[in-house]
């Protein structure tokens, strides 16, 4: 038996956990569950190009990243702003690296560094 909280382990007989107080299950859930990962927006762009260009440059980096929007832009241009999602605890990379480029194409809008002190 097994506290889900703080993981310690009971013999038989034992129905909840003394320190969490929490009742004990039978088998913790699998450690590789994959974890939940947050993403957060980097730019935002209406320009299809754009999107393959930053493709190229953040597939040779390691960056986990998305396109938000990718397919709606095709269909409507103008509505929405296909977004570049960029894993959270990358993002500050990422915004270096496109920073970096001093980019020239139209369309983006660098998102300000809400972090920024
Ligand atoms: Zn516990």
């Amino acid at each position: 038996m097994f506290c889900p909280i703080c993981k310690s382990e009971y013999r038989e007989g034992f129905r909840r956990c003394a320190e969490c107080n929490v009742r004990l299950v039978k088998e913790l859930p699998p450690d590789d569950a994959p974890e939940f990962i947050d993403y957060t927006e980097v730019l935002s762009t209406f320009n299809p190009a754009d999107i393959a260009i930053l493709k190229s440059i953040l597939n040779s980096t390691d960056i986990d990243y998305f396109f938000q929007g990718e397919h709606f832009g095709y269909l409507r241009p103008l509505a929405l702003p296909t977004r570049l999602m960029v894993r959270k605890d990358q993002s500050e990379n990422a915004r270096k690296i496109l920073r970096d480029l001093k980019l020239s194409f139209s369309g983006i809008n660098l998102l300000k560094n809400k972090e920024k002190r």
